[in-house]
């Protein structure tokens, strides 16, 4: 299959002339003003580095190059740096045999890299420098980087925080996941609408991977299973492809660290069919190699609905054949014994798109390893650990048994060995009845017969986790109730973090260099450290400077939206936020409601001391989620009716900003005043988005849902605006029969907020757009926008108030900062580590 890993050498890295070419070719015109080496005298030797790869690896000088030259030429001069430290970390990790971790993940949303990585090297001021010396701007070069989407949102940043941790922690890990030619769709809003455009991250080449031509894999699908008299088993699949590595190396703050991120591309066996060609059939020929790319071609466009496309399957069992073959192939290349896996080698299972691992591994202990099934399984389920993060039931993954047998045979024998073993365990167990064995078996037989991916990945892994305390607990009560019975110390939770390197330092230098001036370097190693910033929030004279840096951040992002969509707003006005994936459980249309009742609120009482707002949303819809879409185009045509209205004289004015990804976040995040978090209780599993708001010196208007809790009682019940229904009371709502006419009737600014809406005012053009939209609040309101709607207009109020009285602002905006350290993800991975991986 494949010839074992030697060393890394250098030797074998393959991406000459790759960049001249796409490089070469690019249209866009030359960063102003143009590049020339008039900056000092003397060029750094950075500098010469840096000149000398722009000539002998893009193959243009300085007058010749374009932005995107300069780009790769910087990326691939830091690199050297990063692959010395890389090739360090690996060798130290193998002499030391140590334990390696291995994130399995469908999703990286890791965003831009260079200036995460010259940061993490502690080189930025010496990289600013030596550019400036060639007439090139650091930040300009840093803007053109394109975004890798790897993934949608919330659960894709977090696999990207926690390969940044894991780096940080000093810990041997690598990162699985699938290169995606396209990532996630760009955005783009014509006339209010979402239009959904590929996103092609590659058209430049991407100098920071290394293709690992020597790391390539077989992967089958379909076929037959054939017992031998020996009693071995033999899958013999119908159809085949090559899955090859592609490696980013994952600097560590402090440089002290480099791991890897292993993405993996597909390749026909066959790329090209002479026979084919020659014949006259020069598409034909290609077949295969279009449909191997097919593989990893999309990223599917949804995070909380299930994907059910067969093609989604052979994603899921592409990237984790190929993921378990290399943690395998690597483990008995190391140590020898295929039996001491389970000490060497913690595999996290992030959601269930990889549980078809736990097939996986099952079937090469014993049909390439000889292992007997029990044996196998104790290795699995000490090796796995598995990560759920929603009890959405339409998230929940299955796939029609029919399909599964046939496009995985072997895994399909497998799965039904595995659940004869499941059920025998749970009948042991007192009170399991026929309904608790129906539930927790790995086959769903109401209806279809469905293979449940959920059910997989629990009774394979050692440890099932929830990211945040009350989804922990509400996987007890809920889904996973039965398992819980039979398996009580199986669940356990680890509440989600985000990497303070990218979420405070890079995207806030100014809070930064504050906070460091005010209690010194700690922090930047330890955030729990903040906490001795508590006291500065007394300080008078640190309240103006931390205002002043939230200003300055809020002028930096009015000059961003002007420019890119020509919206003009006020830096001093309090900047309300929503950014996140558009869905109906996150309740953009609570906020939308609301915002269409303080206008009518403004206009009637004009001479009320209203607080001018800026209220941002940005956020993708998935493709098909037609209610998300129509949400998009709500916001946009309030947007448009409130902004051209002159009697609400600037004291309110909406934006939508495109096109929502991590660089966005990184420039909307430090200039927000309000952080928006106000999901129907118990179905955001957790959010960062949350932390990354608090830990930028935002209050939080919010439910108590996810970590929203957390973060209360970290930062303190004073310093957060809590309103609405707890988990508790939405389930006891829905379950005594919730009447929502009855509640839009009872209160008149929201019912006359519906019925505007309803009626066309905001859509003049279309009066019945929004009708079917209201029709659902008053039909069903599944989500309890109307339940909580007094609360939320309530707790804007107080708001309000709290925004009047400036110096209590920036105290109460110090202390959430003081406050959320422990939401780094430096402490998530390090309680990963020590439960459920045993590497710390
Ligand atoms: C942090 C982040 C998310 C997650 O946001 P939530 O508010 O937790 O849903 C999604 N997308 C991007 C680009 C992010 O940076």
């Amino acid at each position: 299959m494949t010839s074992p890993m030697p060393p890394l050498r250098s030797g074998q890295i393959n991406d000459a002339g790759i960049l001249v070419t796409t490089i070469a070719s690019s249209p866009t015109a030359p960063l102003s003003p143009p590049p020339q080496t008039t900056g000092s005298p003397t060029p750094t030797p950075l500098a010469e580095a840096i000149l000398d790869t722009l000539v002998h690896r893009i193959g243009k000088d300085a007058q010749a190059a374009r932005p995107h030259d300069w780009l790769a030429a910087t990326i691939l001069t830091i690199r050297n740096d990063i692959i010395e430290r890389w090739m360090t970390s690996t060798k130290a990790a193998h002499a030391a045999g140590a334990k390696r971790v291995y994130y399995l993940s469908l999703e990286f949303l890791i965003g831009r890299l260079l200036r995460d990585a010259i940061a993490n090297l502690d080189r930025t001021g010496e990289v600013t420098e030596a550019l400036a010396s060639l007439g090139v701007e650091l930040a300009a070069l840093e803007e053109i980087e394109p975004d890798a989407a790897l993934g949608n949102g919330g659960l894709g940043r977090l696999a990207a925080c926690f390969m940044e941790s894991l780096a940080s922690l000093d810990l041997p890990a690598y990162g699985y996941g699938i290169r995606y030619v396209n990532g996630m769709f760009r955005q783009r809003i014509d006339d209010g609408w979402q239009v959904e455009l590929p996103e092609n991250w590659l058209s430049h080449g991407n100098p920071w991977e290394f293709e690992r031509r020597e790391s390539a894999y077989f992967i089958g699908f379909g076929g037959e299973v054939v017992g031998h008299e020996d009693g071995s088993i033999h899958w013999k699949p119908a159809e085949a492809l090559e899955a090859l590595a592609v490696d980013t190396p994952v600097v560590g703050w402090r440089g002290k660290r480099v791991n890897t991120l292993r993405l993996w591309t597909a390749r026909a066996f066959d790329p090209i069919r002479l026979d084919a060609f020659n014949a006259g059939d020069h598409i034909g020929a290609l077949a295969g190699q279009a449909r191997a790319e097919s593989l990893v071609r999309v990223l599917y466009p949804s995070d909380s609905s299930a994907a059910g496309q067969e093609l989604r399957l052979r994603q899921e069992y592409f990237f984790s054949s190929a993921s378990i073959q290399d943690i395998v192939r690597r483990h008995v290349q190391y140590f020898g014994d295929i039996r001491t896996l389970a000490e060497k080698a913690a595999i996290q299972l992030n959601d269930t798109h990889p549980a078809v691992s736990v097939a996986e591994l099952m079937r090469l202990l014993t049909d390439h390893h000889d292992l007997g099934f029990e044996e196998a399984w104790g290795i699995t389920k000490a090796t796995f650990g598995y990560t759920n993060h929603t009890l959405l039931p339409e998230a929940l993954e299955s796939w029609p048994l029919p399909l599964f047998e046939r496009l995985l045979p072997r895994h399909m024998q497998i799965v039904y060995a595995i659940n004869a073993k499941l059920l025998r365990e749970a009948r042991a167990v007192a009170g399991m009845d026929d309904r608790a064995i129906a539930a927790i078996s790995l086959i769903d037989e109401g209806g279809e017969r469905r293979v449940r991916m959920a059910n997989l990945a629990f009774a394979g892994a050692h440890s099932v986790n929830g990211v945040a305390a009350l989804h922990t607990d509400l996987m007890k009560q809920t889904v996973f109730a039965d398992f819980h019975r039979l398996y009580p110390t199986r669940i356990n939770n680890k509440t989600n973090g985000i990497t303070p390197r990218r979420w405070l330092q890079e995207c806030n230098p100014g809070l930064t260099a504050l906070i460091r001036e005010a209690i010194g370097d700690g922090f930047l190693d330890d955030l729990t450290r903040l906490t001795d910033l508590r006291p500065f929030a007394g300080d008078a004279g640190f309240r103006e400077r931390f205002m002043a840096v939230k200003r300055s951040n809020k002028v930096a992002l009015a000059a961003h939206l002007r420019e890119s969509m020509g919206l003009r707003v006020d830096p001093d006005a309090l900047f309300d936020v929503q950014i996140k994936r558009i869905h109906e459980y996150k309740r953009q249309l609570l906020n939308i409601v609301e915002t269409v009742a303080l206008y009518d609120q403004i206009r009637s009482h004009p001479e009320r001391d209203w607080t001018p707002r800026v209220k941002l949303f940005a956020g993708k819809a998935a493709s098909s989620y037609h209610n998300a879409k129509l949400i998009i185009k709500l916001a946009n045509d309030v947007a448009r009716r409130v902004n051209a209205d002159p009697s609400v004289g600037g004291l309110l004015r909406i934006a939508f900003v495109p096109n929502y990804n991590v660089s966005l976040a990184e420039k909307i995040v430090p200039a927000a005043d309000l952080s928006e978090q106000i999901s129907t209780a118990g179905m955001e599993a957790s959010g960062t988005g949350n932390m990354k708001f608090a830990l930028n010196g935002a209050l939080t208007i919010g439910t108590l849902d996810g970590a929203n809790v957390e973060i209360r009682d970290h930062v303190g019940a004073d310093d957060i605006v809590i309103f609405g229904m707890t988990a508790d009371e939405v389930a006891d709502r829905r379950a005594s029969g919730y009447e929502p006419r009855s509640v839009i009737e009872g209160s008149p600014e929201l019912r006359q907020a519906v019925n505007a809406i309803s009626s066309g005012v905001f859509s003049p053009d279309d009066h019945g757009r929004y009708a079917g939209l209201m029709d659902g609040l008053y039909a069903h309101d599944w989500f309890m926008v109307a339940a909580d709607f007094d609360a939320y207009a309530s707790a804007q109020r107080e708001i309000d108030r709290r925004w009047a009285d400036k110096d209590g602002w920036a105290a109460s905006a110090i202390r959430n900062v003081a406050g959320v350290g422990w939401f780094s993800s430096d402490r998530t991975i390090a309680e990963y580590a020590r439960d459920i991986w045993g590497v710390m």
